[in-house]
């Protein structure tokens, strides 16, 4: 009968015990349900927070917590690409909107103005003329940065004669040089030097070097270039000794739509997509680019290109 008794003691107890945990147990999972739910509502701050020694329990909070912290990260990620989307779009109807803005002016003057002589609507006419072409190479960079972000754009990469397109590129400048009044200090090795890139992707990059050189670098006095090499990379360095860039927008010139105050004020026809498009050829082909600026001592943009056929092409 003692026996009998002892042993109802101790069922009683186990489920007592049992009871109690299943009333905690479900007091946490209840607060972790609550808290999920705040989630669910967009309060991706919540953390579950639970002081636990059973280890399911544990490991579960643990995944519960990393999982929101991801989520929390992917809806930032996104929030920055759509800001930079609508910021994108507001800089581009701007830019296409002022061009369009002025034709429109200028035509309706030469279709309206009963005054005018042949030489003036001439003259207006040249300007629309300027305009709409400006316009037109807009759009081109405008379709050249995103058909490189899509990766839309296959290059021909070979072993290149890099002395050889650095040199053509100079002598294609020369006149530009000349009316600048500009001393061209070339430095090129006399025995040629090779790499791996895409012909047309290296013009585009040196093209576009050379012409900022000259249309941001024009009170100074010298344009450089630069061709050297290690074992393993070729370094071509493009530079002024020009005004420069201010230290605090260094960072941000080879953004998107990106013109250094002072450029867009002097409204040198820039659409700020030059450097971009620059970067992303350069990284196209493997390559690196960076830029120094001393104002009116040295600003140089430097990109490399690969002297070994890199795997991944
Ligand atoms: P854009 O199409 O406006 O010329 P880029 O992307 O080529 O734009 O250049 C971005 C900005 O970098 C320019 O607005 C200009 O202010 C600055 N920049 C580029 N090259 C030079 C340079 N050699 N000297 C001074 N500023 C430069």
């Amino acid at each position: 009968m003692i026996k009998m008794s002892i042993l109802v003691y101790i069922l009683m107890t186990i489920i007592a015990i049992l009871m109690i945990i299943i009333v905690l147990l479900s007091k946490k999972l209840n607060y972790i349900s609550k808290t999920l739910d705040e989630v669910v509502k967009g309060n991706l701050n919540q953390r579950i927070r639970l002081q636990n020694h059973i280890k399911p329990i544990k490991g579960l909070t643990i995944n519960i917590n990393k999982l929101i912290e991801r989520l929390q990260k992917v809806f930032e990620k996104n929030k920055i690409n759509e800001d930079s989307i609508k910021k994108m779009i507001s800089n581009i109807s701007h830019d296409l909107r002022t061009p369009l803005t002025s034709m429109l002016g200028y035509m309706e003057l030469i279709l309206n103005d009963s005054t005018l002589n042949e030489w003036e609507k001439r003259q207006y006419i040249k300007i629309v003329y300027d305009k709409g072409n400006h316009l037109y190479n807009l759009m081109e960079e405008f379709f050249q940065v995103s058909k490189l972000e899509s990766k839309d754009i296959i290059l021909n990469i070979k072993q290149i004669n890099i002395s050889e397109l650095v040199r053509q590129n100079v002598v294609a400048f020369f006149n530009e040089f000349k009316k600048l009044n500009m001393e061209a200090q070339i430095n090129i090795p006399e025995k040629d030097i090779f790499a791996f890139g895409d012909e047309k992707a290296i013009n585009r990059i040196l093209n576009n070097l050379i012409n900022n050189a000259l249309k941001y670098g024009y009170e100074g006095t010298i344009i450089g270039i630069n061709l050297r090499e290690n074992s393993n990379y070729v370094f071509i360095d493009v530079w002024d000794n020009g005004a420069g860039i201010p230290k605090e927008e260094i960072d941000y010139i080879f953004d998107r739509l990106y013109t250094v105050e002072k450029s867009r004020k002097l409204n040198l026809k820039s659409s700020g997509l030059g450097l971009t498009i620059v970067k992303k050829l350069v990284e196209a082909q493997k390559g690196t680019i960076s830029v120094k600026s001393n104002p009116f001592e040295k600003t140089e943009f430097t990109f490399t290109l690969n002297k070994n056929l890199v795997k991944i092409w």
